[in-house]
């Protein structure tokens, strides 16, 4: 099969011929048809995360066909069309039976920990507790993009801050997982504030749906989304994972109002002072997400399917394989709008 392989830090990958996987026992092979390009893979890329040891196949926001099962494999046939979160979970540990995928102990994170989707192949682990059918209407270059920016915004938003109709909702960072927010957080029948320091992305906000926009670089942000929601925001999602952000989200809230982290804090950001008498002040709730279990994938196509939201919006291209390499050194400046997304594997 034809891959892009990541042979040495921040270098082109290498377009690779490598061996056909085969599943071995509870493992499905698919034919990817999709995959997301994110900033995730530019950690890997650049050498940031522990996990990845080279050589690494990238790639972890794709959808699929099935062509091949292993060995215990009951719910997928050749020829479904599949999509799977980025943490691939065992299924079997008291942490699964107990609904909480994201924290397995056994889980598997394809173009981490194994070999991801930048390849026009890929064996996918347990794959009874991780795959999803995708309905016939969302397009599959779309459901590539809901891998990981799309599926974390909804297990924080649903899973985690349980953002109710008619509440209020603050968005700290307008980026792809910030406009994945916006998109269900309107979804859902809440108001939405967006927040960022960068006009066009406001701007872009706004022609989302976002019901205001606030830029930091130019007033306190905090503020100015306490007086639009008339007391501060119910709930607030922090997309960036440094600690300007997190300061302004935990001071636009109103009073047991719920902060849910969704930016990755790295490097310097690992440690960071944050006004904690606004929290205890405040009684406010704090807490952290990374990624979704697969079995809120039914909810979230649902709305997609029922046309409640269209998040074609976040995928400004489609590439070629060959062209993943420029996507992830785009990362190095501020990042493009919208998600790029891999459909040719041919070239
Ligand atoms: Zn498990
Ligand atoms: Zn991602």
């Amino acid at each position: 099969m034809r891959a892009a392989q990541l042979t040495a830090w921040r270098q082109p990958l290498t377009l690779a011929t490598l061996p056909d996987p085969t599943p071995g026992p509870g493992e499905v092979v698919l034919r990817v048809l999709a995959c997301g390009v994110c900033r995730s893979d530019w950690h890997a890329w650049t050498g940031a995360d522990p996990d990845v040891v080279l050589p690494m196949v990238l790639g972890h926001e794709f959808c699929g066909e099935v062509v091949a099962l292993g060995a215990g494999v009951s719910r997928w046939r050749p020829g479904d069309r599949v999509i799977a979160p980025f943490i691939l979970a065992c299924g079997l540990c008291g942490d699964c039976a107990a609904g909480h995928q994201t924290i397995c102990a056994n889980q598997q994170v394809p173009g981490f920990t194994r070999d991801g989707a930048f390849a026009e192949l890929i064996a996918v682990p347990f794959a009874d507790t991780n795959l999803t059918a995708l309905p016939e209407s969302l397009p599959s270059h779309v459901a590539a993009g809901l891998g990981c920016r799309v599926t974390t915004a909804w297990q924080a938003l649903v899973g985690r801050a349980e953002l109710r109709p008619g509440e209020w909702l603050a968005v700290f960072g307008g980026g792809g997982v910030g406009l994945s927010a916006l998109l269900l957080g309107r979804a859902l029948g809440a108001r939405v504030v967006v927040v960022d320091v960068v006009g066009d992305k406001l701007a872009h906000a706004k022609s989302l749906g976002a019901d205001a926009v606030v830029n930091a670089a130019e007033t306190d942000a905090a503020e100015a989304v306490r007086e639009l929601t008339g007391g501060g925001a119910h709930v607030a999602i922090e997309a960036l994972g440094i600690a300007a952000t997190m300061t302004g989200a935990m001071r636009a809230l109103r009073k047991l109002g719920r902060l849910v982290m969704i930016g990755m804090p790295a490097g310097e950001h690992t440690a960071m002072t944050l006004p904690m008498d606004v929290l205890y002040s405040g009684q406010l709730t704090l807490q952290g997400t990374r990624g979704m279990p697969a079995w809120r994938y039914p909810s979230l196509l649902s709305l997609i399917d029922g046309g409640h939201v269209d998040l074609s919006p976040l995928v400004t291209r489609t590439i070629t394989l060959s062209q993943a390499s420029d996507e992830l050194a785009a990362f190095d400046r501020p990042a493009p709008p919208g998600v790029a997304v891999i459909t040719d594997f041919a070239s």
